[in-house]
């Protein structure tokens, strides 16, 4: 039986124990008068605890005053600890709810929560920004009435979810996205974005690049089968075999410099950082001038300018084929009679590499894509100069490795300037 109970009873009796003599000896209604009064006074003591608690229960505040009479008191304590431990429950779970959410909005990937009718019912920043939703107005809208793209609409509808969906973005910044859907909480689905635009870009490389490696090596390849099967065939007369064994030497000898400038660019692209090497540019400059005398054959004026100052710190062999290149395509675009400039200018605060000539010059249209792997603004005129279309792009990997930028300049039947910066922590002896 509970202490309060009793308290009640023994209350109770106290009363009737006063009141009983006085019924039994004096007068009867008076001892009725003072048992009902007893009572009376409990009920009204209990009513007024009662009703301050209805009071609380109705809007209850962590009050530390909240304070009742006799037993109640105990009641009201422990009410109050109970209320403060549920508040402080509360404010934990909120905060741990708000930290999941932060979460969750700093993810790279996009999050977007559906309910079982593909109603949202959240989703982050990043998901906005990918699917260009709005949470504050799309929150219960069906996510097919706000991305209608017909691939995706499809793909909810299905409910294979074993391979994630690749969409490409239709609100103009041309993003592909990679969008997996992970069924939870029974009817509930998660969407998760990644965005692979990066990789998607790579890949189409990587398959670009394979079939260009592909056509440019066919080529000399069926010159080459074309004139073994005419020589295994025919009895060829000894001028004519001659003239086709020098034409195969020469397909040859085109896929022999794709292959060497294929296998620089792979070194390159996984070697390590370049040395560090003091590279002499008066010496470098004069072999420079020595190999575009050597390919001109005397058909241009070759000028080097230069006050004979400062240094550069990099890998010497890598330098020498970067400028090597740019001298090698001055000197090959050039007609005869032009002039190939080749200038080196140092001071503290940075160098310049350059090489001007007086060329065909390029259309401004081609400039951004001149150090794509085999871009070529005409294939026919770079393969009869012995180009491979490789140059420029090995070029712009080795200068990146030394953090210099190559700048071109060019005017159509003008002339081109590649000129190549240094930083001032590349240049020594200034
Ligand atoms: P290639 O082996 O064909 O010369 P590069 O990568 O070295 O390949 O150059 C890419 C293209 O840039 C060339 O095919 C050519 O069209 C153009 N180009 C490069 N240098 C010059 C230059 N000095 N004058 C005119 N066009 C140039």
């Amino acid at each position: 039986m509970s202490s309060q109970l009793v308290r009640g009873i023994f209350l109770a009796l106290i009363s009737a124990v006063i009141a009983f003599p006085v019924g039994h000896f004096f007068v009867e209604w008076a001892g009725w008068t003072i048992f009902c009064c007893g009572l009376g006074l409990q009920m009204l003591f209990h009513f007024r605890n009662f009703a301050r608690l209805d009071q609380w229960s109705k809007a209850p505040v962590v009050d530390s005053s909240l304070e009742g009479e006799g037993a109640w008191d105990g009641i009201f304590g422990r009410l109050y600890r109970h209320e403060k431990d549920l508040r402080a429950q509360i404010a934990s779970r909120d905060d741990q709810i708000a930290r999941l959410f932060a979460a969750i909005q700093a993810l790279t990937d996009g999050v977007v929560t559906l309910d079982l009718h593909n109603q949202i019912v959240y989703c982050n920043s990043t998901a906005e920004t990918q699917l260009g939703l709005v949470l504050r107005t799309d929150r219960g809208q069906p996510i097919v009435n706000l991305v209608r793209q017909p691939e995706f609409v499809a793909y909810l509808d299905t409910g294979d979810f074993t391979r994630p969906l690749t969409l490409r973005s239709e609100r103009g910044e041309d993003r592909v996205l990679s969008i997996y859907v992970l069924p939870y909480a029974g009817t509930r689905r998660l969407l998760q974005i990644k965005d692979v635009t990066q990789s998607d870009r790579l890949d189409s490389m990587r398959r670009d690049f394979v079939a260009n490696v592909s056509h440019e090596l066919r080529t000399p390849l069926t010159v080459l089968s074309g004139f073994l099967e005419t020589l295994q065939e025919y009895d060829v007369e000894r001028e004519e075999r001659t003239r086709y064994l020098s034409m195969m030497a020469e397909q040859s000898s085109r896929m022999e410099s794709i292959v060497q400038d294929l296998l620089t660019l792979s070194s390159i692209e996984s070697a390590p950082p370049p040395e560090n090497d003091p590279v002499d540019m008066v010496n470098l400059l004069d072999k420079l001038r020595r190999d575009a005398e050597g390919l001109s054959a005397g058909r241009h004026t070759i000028v080097v300018e230069t006050d004979g100052q400062g240094d550069l710190s990099g890998s010497e062999p890598e330098l020498v084929s970067a400028f090597g290149n740019l001298v090698a395509n001055a000197v090959r675009y050039t007609p005869t009679g032009g002039t190939v400039r080749i200038s080196w200018k140092a001071s503290a605060k940075g160098a310049e590499f350059a090489v001007q000539d007086t060329g065909i010059g390029i259309d401004a249209k081609h400039i951004p894509r001149l150090t794509e792997r085999f871009y070529r603004v005409d294939r026919g005129r770079s393969r009869d100069a012995g180009g491979t279309g490789l140059g420029l792009a090995i070029v712009k990997h080795s200068l990146n490795r030394h953090q210099a930028q190559l700048e071109i300049k060019s005017t159509l039947g003008v002339g081109s300037r590649f000129a190549v910066h240094f930083p001032a922590n590349r240049v020594l002896g200034i």
